[in-house]
């Protein structure tokens, strides 16, 4: 049976080349499901054997997976820039930092653009492809864009992207622009950029590649697929990742069930989203036991987790159920901390990621995480995204946070002795 679309609420299909990103029916949002009857013909040796390829698609972490991701695409419809492929990180000392024994950090910000986003795009481009579009569109934070930006001029797409009025990181701005994309600034935060792409798009028949369109999350199903296969299929017992739009936290929450389902994986890790205290709907509506879900005006340093009101609410409420999970907060200082550690050890990683190492070290002080527990936690992002936010720490210009770990950059005069002296 071919992949269809299907609605999570109500159950309702479409066919797979339905232009359609929420259910006709009931406005819920949209699966795609795979036929995974008979362990869907994969085995863990199918994609042992792929490791190392040089070709295309299987050179790419995310179309190693193709059985899971789209298994009915034609090898020369894929718009592949051979992303995934990223490192996983055993650092003593960070884990030393977490409260925990054992931490492996999957770094997505060794993406091609420098972030996970491409795991996505490179799946929601190729459909753009699939259904004949030649405009494809988001609203982003930054990564989105630049990472959409990239996979259109790649496939020789217009890429038409929304970006909200302030506080987007330079890296990411620059990427967009680079790329070639038509490039949008409006003023409005992201939550109203989203609302404002969601109907341009439907308008002018644009093709819409926020994470509301679920081909993007099978895309990013990978960055568990392959974790999972670097762990030689060792199910670590938490996976950690920050929570934003939530797509993440939804794709995880499919990849796992699909794993299980096929017979990859005998259980399931449990999942622990982490978000910013000034940007933590989930976070409020977890604690509140899920009663009224309130959207929130966001902000926060991380601002590729600044949103208020994240698309894939019900698909990570779904993941937390599956997986038996939790969602945490931390406070920019954390944040910021956290990622000084991380960048002090050389891996690096922009704001929103450290949410990933503060939110495992806190729930590890609140007894959640056992110190013997394992513990997956996802980078999300690339240090040199956003130059400003590690800059204004470091030099303690960030308003409201102290350099705990600053690395001060010292002055001094072009005097030999001078600098003799200084180094001693
Ligand atoms: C997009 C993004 C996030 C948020 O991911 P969601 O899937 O929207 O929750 C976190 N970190 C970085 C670096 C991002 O680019
Ligand atoms: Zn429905």
């Amino acid at each position: 049976m071919p992949s269809i679309l299907q609605c999570i609420d109500c159950a309702q299909q479409y066919p797979i080349d339905r232009v359609i990103y929420t259910c006709a029916a009931c406005g819920s949002l949209l699966d795609v499901a795979h036929d995974l009857s008979a362990g869907g013909g994969v085995t863990r040796s199918l994609f042992d054997d792929r490791l190392g390829a040089l070709s295309p698609p299987y050179n790419s972490g995310v179309w190693r997976f193709k059985e899971l991701v789209y298994p009915g695409i034609e090898d020369s419809a894929i718009v592949s820039r051979m992303e995934g492929n990223t490192n996983l990180y055993e650092q003593p000392r960070l884990a030393a930092f977490a409260g925990v024994d054992t931490l492996f950090l999957k770094h997505e910000g060794e993406n091609p653009t420098g972030s996970f986003k491409d795991r996505g795009m490179t799946t929601g481009v190729t459909q753009a492809n699939v259904l004949g579009m030649t405009r494809v569109a988001c609203a982003s934070t930054g990564n989105t864009s630049a990472s959409m930006a990239a996979y259109a001029a790649y496939a020789g797409l217009q890429g038409i992207i929304f970006l909200q009025n302030r506080q987007i990181a330079l890296g990411k701005l620059a990427q967009g622009v680079a790329f070639g994309a038509t490039c949008l600034q409006v003023n409005a935060d992201f939550d109203r950029n989203m609302e404002l792409v969601q109907i341009v798009s439907e308008q002018l028949g644009i093709y819409l590649l926020n994470s509301v369109n679920p081909f993007r999350l099978e895309g990013q199903k990978s960055i568990i697929f392959e974790a999972l296969q670097q762990l030689r299929w060792r199910v670590p017992d938490w996976v950690v990742v920050p929570g934003g739009n939530l797509g993440n936290s939804s794709a995880f929450g499919k990849a796992l069930r699909e794993m299980f389902e096929v017979g990859l994986i005998d259980r399931l890790p449990r999942l622990a989203i982490v978000q910013a205290e000034g940007a933590n709907p989930l976070y409020r509506h977890f604690a509140g036991g899920f009663k009224r879900f309130e959207p929130v005006k966001a902000e926060t340093i991380a601002t590729a987790i600044k949103i208020g009101n994240p698309v894939n609410l019900r698909k990570a409420i779904r993941t937390l159920e599956w997986t038996g999970g939790v969602v945490e907060e931390v406070s920019d200082q954390q944040i910021m901390d956290a990622k000084a550690i991380i960048d002090g050890v050389g891996i690096g990683c922009e704001p929103a990621s450290a949410c990933s190492l503060a939110g495992a070290r806190k729930l590890v002080e609140n007894s959640v995480i056992r110190p013997g527990d394992s513990v997956l936690a996802v980078l999300t992002g690339h240090i040199m995204k956003d130059p400003e936010a590690t800059i204004g720490y470091h030099t303690g210009e960030l308003p409201g946070i102290s350099p705990r770990l600053r690395n001060r950059i010292q002055q001094v005069d072009d005097d030999l002795q001078a600098i003799v002296r200084l180094l001693n």
